[in-house]
């Protein structure tokens, strides 16, 4: 029987809604079988963060052949530096049967949705505006301005939800992790997803039968 080709799984939503941290959460625990895409940047690696296992970092003239070989899926620009995921890898995990799983800002969201449709694609949104505001206050990285700018960007990108299959309130991140579980269990039961296979085995039950009689 062919291997049924993995999901793709897209996790985005307002910048600050918590999406590194419900990613993390994810893939620390150990039945988690789902291969995260290593995206590219060009911004500067942060202390804790490994090359080849948070992001491929590359300088801008490496992204920008990235970009001319087409060997993104997507990318975009964001806060000055590009981000993007990279293709090649995705293609060959899904075709093995492999659940892939991106992390993404909503522009790139949007992109794989129009060349990937049949992706899965779930918004983290934060549990309130308000709350959105303290964790981003909370960070302490940016000015009373910039948390200000974000949290407009926040409304336009909430204003995306719709163009997504799931929506998971950040509220609790042991209950948003278990929701996208959920969620990913669920779709691996479509009939679409299991009819082939209950299919062949009928007919090797007949086939059986017929060689039999
Ligand atoms: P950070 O710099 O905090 O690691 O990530 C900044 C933002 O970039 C986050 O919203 C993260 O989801 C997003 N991001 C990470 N990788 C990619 C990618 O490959 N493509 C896009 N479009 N966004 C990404």
């Amino acid at each position: 029987m062919s291997t049924q080709r993995g999901l793709l799984i897209v996790l985005s939503g307002p910048s600050g809604v918590g999406k590194g941290t419900v990613r993390s959460a994810i893939f620390e625990d150990s039945n988690c079988d789902y291969v995260y895409s290593v995206s590219a940047t060009t911004r500067q690696r942060r202390p804790g963060e490994t090359d080849g296992v948070d992001y491929f970092f590359i300088s801008k003239e490496g992204f920008e052949d990235l970009i001319s070989q087409e060997a993104l899926l997507e990318y975009a620009e964001y806060v000055g530096n590009y981000y993007g995921t990279p293709l090649a890898s995705i293609e060959e995990s899904l075709s093995q049967g492999k659940d892939v799983f991106l992390e993404i800002e909503v522009q790139g969201a949007r992109k794989v949705r129009e060349r990937m449709p049949e992706g899965i694609f779930i918004f983290l949104a934060p549990p309130s505006l308000n709350e959105l505001e303290s964790r981003l206050t909370d960070r302490g990285t940016d000015s009373k301005e910039v948390i200000a700018r974000r949290m407009n960007k926040a409304k336009e990108e909430i204003e995306l939800m719709s163009h997504y299959d799931y929506v998971v309130v950040n509220d609790q991140i042991h209950t948003a992790v278990n929701e996208i579980n959920a969620i990913i269990k669920s779709e691996h039961l479509r009939v679409e997803r299991v009819m082939n296979s209950i299919q062949a085995d009928i007919n090797a039950y007949f086939e059986k039968e017929a060689n039999q009689s």
